[in-house]
């Protein structure tokens, strides 16, 4: 591959979970949501007049800022929004990263961080969580930056609002992260309240877990006018119509209708915790979830994996958490499926054993 940069030849890529095309998955892998988007998506797309593809999109997006803006209780000037969630964070690792050492992020966290702090230039300093995999907030002081998925992925932990705030008062050099991509799921309550104090606080939010868009990719950022400008800035310097049409109308329709996401949460909330209290029952360890999915304990986690993958069931299992399962939370049925194919495998694996 002689023609690639050296940058390119240094990278090492994000690898994403694996998306089987074909029928009779059941697929726990990447924590998309089981229940289809909110009616009024269906309708819009349905009714958008495709005679406007001819024409660029709104550059900044700015019906779909309204209905954030709207259903959050945030000014429009608070809002920024991108083609997914990670476009967004690839920005603000431009925008606000870039170039400095000792921004700080947990060992254990999204596994694209590292990829951006590598593709841009920016010092990390992956900072071990706990023996329970918890976040110690005082171990984040003093960096030039902050990134904290809250909840976090995969451990499934979050952490209090007032532990976020303890973070933004111990970092005011630097801007500080939070990746909401599972808020809604969550006990713990959003940062946003917090924008209208915090200068140096950015809220990341995705409509592809709770608002069931995972193939739309929108997503958007909440902060003080100030770094929504410098957002804007790398955008335009970058691609400066980041969302289709069809993603602002789908995903204004969706997030206007808080009755629905109210709903579909509650009922993944109320699968996952009865998921969690059957595989509690069988003997295995289940952190408590405030995301949707579970991080489950298993010392034979590759084996289980494997023996889930032979039965058309899909999870997530990496190398460097070897002992540890993440399981997205699907239908009821979805997750009964799972529940009986691993009361199997310990059935097969104590056979094994006998
Ligand atoms: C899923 C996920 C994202 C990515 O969301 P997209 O909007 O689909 O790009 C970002 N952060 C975390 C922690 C996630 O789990």
């Amino acid at each position: 591959m002689n023609f690639l940069s050296e940058k390119a030849k240094r990278l090492t890529p994000y690898v994403a979970g694996l998306q089987p095309q074909g029928g009779g998955w059941v697929k726990l892998n990447t924590n998309e949501n089981p229940y289809p988007p909110a009616p009024g998506v269906f309708e819009v797309i349905r009714n958008a007049d495709a005679e406007k593809l001819r024409l660029y999109p709104d550059g900044e997006s700015g019906a779909l800022k309204k209905a954030i803006s709207a259903a959050l209780n945030v000014n429009e000037d608070n809002v920024f929004c991108a083609n997914s969630s990670d476009e967004v964070l690839a920005l603000a690792f431009q925008a606000f990263f870039s170039g400095k050492d000792n921004v700080k992020t947990p060992d254990i966290s999204y596994g694209f961080y590292p990829v951006w702090g590598e593709m841009y230039d920016v010092g990390l300093d992956f900072v071990p969580v706990g023996e329970d995999f918890s976040i110690n907030i005082s171990t984040y002081e003093g960096a030039n930056g902050v990134i904290i998925a809250n909840p976090n992925a995969p451990t499934s932990l979050a952490l209090s609002l007032s532990d976020v705030e303890k973070v933004l008062n111990q970092n005011t050099n630097g801007i500080v992260v939070f990746d909401e991509a599972y808020i809604d799921f969550a006990q713990v309550q959003s940062a946003i309240s917090l924008v209208p104090r915090y200068k140096n606080l950015l809220v990341v939010r995705t409509f592809s877990k709770s608002h069931s868009l995972a193939g739309l990719r929108v997503g958007y950022a909440i902060g003080d006018p100030a770094l929504i400008d410098g957002l804007r800035r790398v955008r335009d310097a970058f691609n400066s119509y980041p969302l289709d049409m069809l993603a602002q109308l789908g995903a204004a329709a969706a997030i206007s209708d808080t009755a629905y996401l109210q709903k579909t949460c509650a009922q993944v909330i109320a699968t996952r915790d009865k998921t969690a209290a059957e595989l509690r029952k069988l003997g295995f360890r289940v952190l408590p979830s405030q995301a949707n999915f579970i991080f489950m304990h298993s010392e034979n986690a590759a084996q289980l994996y494997e023996y889930l993958l032979q039965n058309k069931i899909i999870a997530r299992h990496w190398k460097k958490i070897s002992e540890y399962l993440r399981v997205s939370i699907g239908t009821e049925s979805d997750m009964e499926v799972f529940v009986s194919c691993v009361k199997q495998f310990l059935n097969e694996t104590q056979k094994k054993q006998a």
